[in-house]
């Protein structure tokens, strides 16, 4: 799947939570990834790991706190290096 990421063009998709969005005022919220597909990448932050193994699958409940949105490959990487805590091994 590609979409049209503005200043990116048109690249491959990905998927993250809405809490990795503003990556410019928030301090690293932590970036777990879920596929290993490079066509297919999805990740999103602590909080939703900590939601999601609390729920236990993808409740409607976690949907609607994890707000998956669509982002570009770029912008993906870009949010992976600021969100990664690199005490976190
Ligand atoms: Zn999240
Ligand atoms: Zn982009």
């Amino acid at each position: 799947m590609l979409i049209n990421c503005g200043p990116h063009g048109e690249r491959v998709a990905t998927v993250v939570c809405q809490h990795l969005l503003d990556a410019a005022k928030l301090s690293p919220a932590g970036f777990v990834e879920n596929s290993s597909d490079p066509a297919d990448l999805q990740a999103w932050c602590h909080a939703c790991e900590e939601k999601f193994l609390a729920e236990g699958e993808m409740t409607e409940a976690f949907k609607e706190f994890n707000g998956m949105t669509i982002v570009c490959i770029e912008c993906f990487a870009g949010i992976k290096s600021w969100h990664t805590i690199p005490a976190e091994q």
